[in-house]
C-alpha cells in the first residue's frame, strides 16, 4: 500500500476518476487559497459536465462488483482507510489549517470526527434479512431484503471539509455504493483530493469512489441532475440545495439535504449566568461561527442581560487572534473567502443602522472579522434574521417563556438550538416546543454524535444522518415473494 503525498504543495492538479488521476477535460486550473493569507498555494482541475459524465460512468461500471464484494471485505478496505487517517494526522490538520483556515484545535476535533465517521460506517447494518408469510396468499413467503441504492452523488461545502464529505462518503461506500464526489471550490483537497488519495491507498477498487472538483456554477447540475444516481447527498446553503433537490427529483433520485441554520440560545432567568456566557461565547466564536449549527441568535432574559453581555464580551476579546496555518496557539482565524466577510460587515452595519449597539468587535482586516458583541438587538435585524455564518453575536432580550419561544420559533429554519435552564423541567418543555431537528439543553448547540440523528426541519434539510437514519437513506428494501404451494388461480383449471 502506497503512502500518499499529502504536503499542501504537492500536485493536487487532477481529478480523480474510475482509479486514475487525470486532467480535466477543460485542461483549466482553479488556484487553491490560504484564506490567512489571501494566497493561492496550490491550485486543482476545473472540472467540466464532460468528467462528470465520465465519474458517473465509472461509478455505474463499478457499483454491482462492489455491491457483491462481501461486507468483511468492503469493511477491510473501510478499515485501511481509517488507517491512512490515522497515520497522516500532522499532513491533514495541516491541511485543514492551510486550505480553511482551520485553528489547530478545531482541526484536531474535524479529524476526530472523521475518524467517528468512518468508525460509524464499519458498524452500519443494514436490517437482517426478514421472512413473513403472506397475509393474503396461501403458501407464499415474502422475504425482505436490504440492497444498496447504487450510486450517490455528493455536494459538500467548505466549512468542514472533511467531516462534512467524510460522514456521507463512508456510509455510502461501507454499504455497497458507489460515489461521485464534488467537494467545494475553497477546499477541494480537504473535501474531496485528500479523501480520493486516502481511499487509493486504502486499495479501494476503481470507480467506487470519483471526485471531480470544478465549481457548482459550472458542474452542479449536472452533479445534482445526471440520471445515474438514485441517491444526491448535498450540504450547504438552502438557495443551492433547493436547486439540487430539483435536479435530483427530475431523475427520481433522493435529495438528502443538510442545509442553512439560525439556531438560538436560549438563555433563561433560571441558567446559571456563567457557564451560560462561556457556552454561548463558544456557540458564537468557534471556528469564526463558519457552522450551520452555530449560535446565531442569543436570547436572554431581561433579568440577567447586562451581565451576560458583559461576560460575552470578555470572552470575545479574550481570543486569539491569527494564521493557523503559522501557529498552533491560535483560538480564531479568519473566515472563508471575500463574500463571507463582505456579507457580515453588511450584516453587522445594517444591524447597527437599525438600532443595535457594538460591544466589540465589528471591524474587517483581510478576511479577518473580528469577533462581534451587538447588544439591544431584534429578532428582524440583518444579523439575526438571516443565517450570518460568521463571528457575530446578536443578543436579543425577552420576558418570559412565551416570548423567547416565539423568538426561537420566528425564523424559516429549524437545524439546531439551545436552551440553558437549571429547572429540568422547565428546560425540557422549552426543548420541545423549538422548532429544531436538534435541541441541547445547558450547552450550545454544536454538537454531533454519531448515535444520534443529525440534520434539520423546515427550511434546513431533508433526512438525517449517522446510524440507522443514514443507512436507510443509503439502502433500499427489495421484496422477494416465494410461492412454495401452487397457487390457485380461480378462473383456470
Ligand atoms: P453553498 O454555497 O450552498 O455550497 C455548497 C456546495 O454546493 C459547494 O460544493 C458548491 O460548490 C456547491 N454548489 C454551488 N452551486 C451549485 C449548484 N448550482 N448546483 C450544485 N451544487 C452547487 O454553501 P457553502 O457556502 O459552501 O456552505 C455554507 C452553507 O452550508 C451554510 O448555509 C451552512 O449552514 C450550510 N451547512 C449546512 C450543514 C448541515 O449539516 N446542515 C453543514 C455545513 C454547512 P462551489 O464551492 O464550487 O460553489
Amino acid at each position: 500500500m502506497s503512502t500518499p503525498a499529502l504536503d499542501p504543495r504537492a500536485d493536487w492538479d487532477q481529478i480523480y476518476v474510475d482509479g486514475e488521476w487525470r486532467d480535466a477535460a477543460s485542461g483549466e486550473t482553479i488556484p487553491v487559497e490560504n484564506p490567512a493569507k489571501q494566497e493561492a498555494f496550490t491550485e486543482v482541475p476545473a472540472g467540466t459536465e464532460a468528467d462528470v459524465d465520465a465519474a458517473y460512468e465509472a461509478a455505474e461500471a463499478a457499483q454491482s462488483d462492489w455491491a457483491a464484494t462481501p461486507r468483511a471485505e468492503r469493511n477491510e478496505i473501510v478499515q485501511n482507510l481509517l488507517d491512512e487517517l490515522n497515520a497522516h494526522v500532522e499532513e491533514i490538520t495541516g491541511l485543514l489549517a492551510t486550505e480553511a483556515g482551520t485553528p489547530g484545535y478545531r482541526a484536531m476535533g474535524e479529524f476526530a470526527t472523521t475518524t467517528g465517521d468512518v468508525e460509524m460506517a464499519l458498524e452500519l447494518e443494514p436490517p437482517e434479512e426478514e421472512v413473513r408469510p403472506s397475509p393474503s396468499v396461501e403458501g407464499k413467503d415474502n422475504h425482505i431484503v436490504h440492497e444498496p441504492v447504487g450510486v450517490v452523488g455528493v455536494i459538500s461545502p467548505w466549512n468542514f471539509p472533511l467531516h462534512l464529505t467524510m460522514r456521507a462518503v463512508a456510509p455510502a461506500i461501507a454499504l455497497g455504493n458507489t460515489v461521485v464526489l464534488k467537494p467545494a471550490t475553497d477546499t477541494p483537497i480537504t473535501g474531496g483530493l485528500l479523501i480520493a488519495k486516502l481511499c487509493e491507498a486504502a486499495g479501494l477498487p476503481d470507480g467506487v469512489l470519483n471526485v471531480v472538483t470544478g465549481r457548482g456554477s459550472d458542474i452542479g447540475d449536472r452533479i445534482a441532475g445526471h440520471p445515474t444516481p438514485r441517491v444526491v447527498s448535498f450540504t450547504g446553503s438552502t438557495a443551492v440545495g433547493k436547486g439540487v433537490a430539483e435536479q435530483a427529483g427530475a431523475s427520481l433520485a433522493l435529495p438528502a439535504l443538510e442545509l442553512g441554520g439560525n439556531a438560538p440560545f436560549i438563555v433563561t432567568d433560571e441558567a446559571d449566568l456563567e457557564k451560560a456566557a462561556r457556552a454561548g461565547a463558544f456557540g458564537s466564536f468557534f471556528h469564526q461561527g463558519q457552522v450551520c449549527i452555530s449560535i446565531n441568535r442569543h436570547l436572554v432574559h431581561e433579568d440577567l442581560y447586562d451581565e451576560y453581555v458583559d461576560l460575552l464580551v470578555e470572552h470575545a476579546e479574550s481570543l486569539t487572534i491569527g494564521d493557523p496555518s503559522e501557529n498552533d496557539d491560535v483560538t480564531f482565524g479568519p473566515v472563508q473567502n471575500e463574500t463571507q466577510r463582505d456579507d457580515l460587515v453588511d450584516f453587522i452595519e445594517g444591524s447597527l443602522e437599525a438600532g443595535a449597539t457594538l460591544e466589540t468587535g465589528g471591524e474587517a482586516n483581510g478576511l479577518f472579522v473580528e469577533p462581534t458583541v451587538l447588544s439591544d438587538c431584534t429578532n428582524d435585524m440583518p444579523t439575526a434574521c438571516n443565517e450570518h455564518f460568521g463571528p457575530v453575536a446578536p443578543v436579543i432580550p425577552f420576558s418570559d417563556d412565551e416570548e423567547a419561544i416565539e423568538l426561537a420559533n420566528d425564523t424559516e429554519y429549524g437545524l439546531s438550538a439551545s436552551v440553558f435552564c437549571e429547572d429540568a423541567e422547565r428546560a425540557r418543555d422549552l426543548a420541545d416546543r423549538v422548532e429544531a431537528g436538534m435541541v441541547h439543553i445547558n450547552d450550545q448547540p454544536i454538537n454531533e454524535d454519531h448515535n444520534a440523528p443529525f440534520g434539520g426541519v423546515k427550511q434546513s434539510g431533508l433526512g438525517r444522518y449517522h446510524g440507522e437514519w443514514i443507512t436507510r437513506e443509503l439502502t433500499e428494501p427489495k421484496w422477494i415473494s416465494v410461492q412454495d404451494e401452487e397457487r390457485d388461480y380461480f378462473v383456470f383449471e
